[in-house]
């Protein structure tokens, strides 16, 4: 089975799994697993930021980071595709009782003169806007990058206005390595910044939340109080550790996979438009002779699993565990159909 439904479906390499079986591990509630300070201590280093905190999931760290932001009533500024919105269950009005300005960016992307004209005025009729979201990569365009000058233009904008800036980098790694960027440059723009280190990185579960050391005191508070305080869990730090370390270069291979694949299917008479493919996600139409779910059935038959994520719409995401051999089997099967 070749699966292209998601890069969070990879499973620990042995080297990784031996890296988890060796970690040093304790109470990290009690703050004292090893494993978890060289993580988040790691982390925050990277980029050159004060403090981090480990999770269990990317929505976990949105939401901490949402509700740290936030007061009930304040009003999040985001684009209509976000996962924070679109993909975390109704979290931000749940748990943070926030309302969400929703923009319509360029595959998931904002301007700052966007974000400037979304901005309420001091006025008690109006929600405060407080807080700006973005997404990069973004995931419903397609894994689409930001230039980072369009993110400094956006940081410009919430200084004047006095509006924090998150970042749900859930895939920042394959932004970095598409765009040549370094972890730094986003920890001077951003107040947070939470990335996943079960998506393109590999790691069987975990996500951590960066910011400045009040920030994530904060945040520490509000994750036991979401019920994400967990114990010996060095033993996922620890694929963490080996995941910056090992995982995030590679990524460029992933990259030229999905452009690989990306030649086959456009030579396809069922493909119609086909997003920009900047990263590891293709996101393509399907006409004429399949819908997508027929497409995908018929995909499922020869053993590579792909999702409809609309009934016109393939989505396809390349990660670790798609081997070389993998994508020339893939790119047979589609030119046999
Ligand atoms: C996967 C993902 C997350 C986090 O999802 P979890 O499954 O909760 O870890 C957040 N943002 C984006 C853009 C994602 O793709």
């Amino acid at each position: 089975m070749i699966d292209y439904r998601s890069d969070t479906v990879t499973r620990p390499t042995p080297a990784m799994l031996e890296a988890m079986m060796r970690a040093p591990i304790g109470d990290d509630v009690f703050g004292e697993d090893p494993s978890i300070n060289q993580l988040e201590a790691m982390s925050a280093s990277l980029f050159g930021m004060e403090s981090a905190v480990f999770c269990p999931s990317g929505t976990m760290t949105n939401q901490i980071a949402i509700k740290c932001h936030t007061q009930p009533g304040d009003e999040v500024i985001c684009d209509r595709l976000s996962h924070i919105y679109q993909y975390e269950g109704g979290g931000i009005a749940f748990n943070s009782g926030a309302s969400v300005r929703l923009l319509e960016g360029n595959r998931g992307r904002l301007t700052a003169d966007q974000v400037r004209e979304s901005i309420n005025p001091d006025d008690v009729h109006k929600p405060a806007s407080t807080l700006v979201s973005l997404e990069n990569t973004a995931n419903r365009g397609g894994g689409s990058c930001y230039d980072f000058a369009d993110i400094q233009s956006i940081k410009e904008v919430c200084l004047q206005n006095n509006l924090r800036l998150h970042l749900d980098g859930a895939r920042l790694f394959n932004a970095l390595v598409a765009k040549n960027e370094t972890c730094r440059q986003y920890g001077e723009v951003f107040d947070s910044i939470s990335i996943c280190l079960s998506k393109g990185l590999g790691t069987p579960v975990g996500s951590v939340l960066i910011g400045n050391r009040p920030f994530i005191k904060k945040a520490r508070r509000i994750r036991k109080v979401f019920g994400g305080g967990m114990r010996q869990a060095g033993i996922l730090a620890a694929a963490g550790i080996y995941a910056l370390e090992h995982h995030v270069s590679r990524l460029a291979e992933d990259h030229r996979h999905a452009q690989e694949i990306l030649a086959a299917i456009r030579t396809k008479d069922f493909t119609g438009d086909i997003l920009p493919v900047e990263t590891n996600i293709i996101i393509f139409e399907v006409r004429g002779r399949f819908t997508a779910p027929e497409l995908a059935a018929r995909c499922k038959e020869a053993g590579i699993f792909v999702m409809a994520i609309s009934p016109t719409q393939i989505r396809m995401v390349v990660h670790l565990d798609i081997s070389p051999a993998a994508v020339a089997q893939t790119i047979a099967f589609l030119n046999s159909i």
